[in-house]
């Protein structure tokens, strides 16, 4: 299958054929992902069930809504949408960052550019990680290769990033709660993730206070300092690990 966007929906959203959107998914599909009439995506309901979907136009009252062309048979992908940011760290370490996560099932990576990081990439970096994510997407037979976004800066992705999500600031040295136990239980449906992980320096004091403030929970991975690389792996894994163990013991939220 070629390249599809993907959007969570609620399983009550899917009724019959039709997929009743809301605004912010409206918004969502054609200002942010630049869906038009007629382009296709797939619906997620966050709890393994996704569908091929086309966006049509209707009555001026509900003008945009989706309809159900199939259903997805995927055991490969994640329940849940994915998206980690990091700062970029030295040298070619990126390239392996994306080439692992893309393994573990990460559906966007977010590359910023923080206070303390080195590497400022230019335009060839980017399509580099675009063709090591879909190369690794081939070979870990996924059926969605994930989204590379383009390097920003960290304070400028915080203001711009609105999607409803369960987010995450990895930190060191002072004390936060695990991020196992931030996941567990998963909420019903289950919201995108969204993880943060510094650079070799660490976040700034000021990027965690203003990550605190768009909505993001610090949290350990754990007692010892992992170097930049090896975090995403780690917070990865365990996301991973929750949702294909059957442990992800859903509650009501
Ligand atoms: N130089 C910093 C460590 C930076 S490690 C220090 O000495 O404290 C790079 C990034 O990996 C961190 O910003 C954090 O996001 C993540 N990280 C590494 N180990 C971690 C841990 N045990 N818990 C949470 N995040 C961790």
């Amino acid at each position: 299958m070629p390249q599809l966007q993907r959007i969570v929906v609620a399983p009550q959203q899917i009724q019959g054929q039709q997929i009743r959107l809301n605004p912010e998914q409206i918004h969502y599909l054609l200002r942010v992902l630049r869906l038009k009439v007629g382009d296709r995506f797939v619906a997620m309901d966050g709890q393994g069930h996704s569908w091929l979907a086309i966006l049509i136009e209707t009555a001026a009252s509900a003008p945009i809504r989706a309809e159900v062309l199939e259903p997805l048979i995927s055991h490969t992908e994640l329940p849940v949408m994915t998206t980690l940011v990091m700062a970029l760290p030295r040298g070619t370490g990126f390239d392996e960052v994306v080439r692992q996560v893309t393994e573990l099932g990460v559906s966007t990576i977010a590359p910023v550019i923080s206070d303390r990081t080195l590497l400022h990439p230019g335009p060839q970096k980017l399509e580099r990680w675009r063709r090591i994510a879909q190369e690794a997407a081939e070979q870990s037979e996924r059926q969605m290769v994930p989204t590379i976004l383009e390097p920003t800066p960290l304070v400028k992705y915080l203001k711009t990033s609105h999607t409803p999500a369960l987010k995450y600031i990895c930190i060191t040295r002072q004390s936060a709660p695990h991020l196992l136990t931030c996941l567990h239980p998963l909420p019903v449906p289950p919201h995108p993730i969204q993880i943060a992980i510094g650079p070799e320096g660490g976040w700034t004091a000021g990027e965690i206070e203003q990550a605190i403030a768009t909505g993001y929970q610090p949290v350990s991975l754990g007692s010892r300092i992992l170097r930049a690389v090896t975090a995403p792996i780690v917070a990865l894994s365990l996301v991973a690990a929750l949702y294909e163990t059957g442990d992800d013991r859903v509650v009501e939220n």
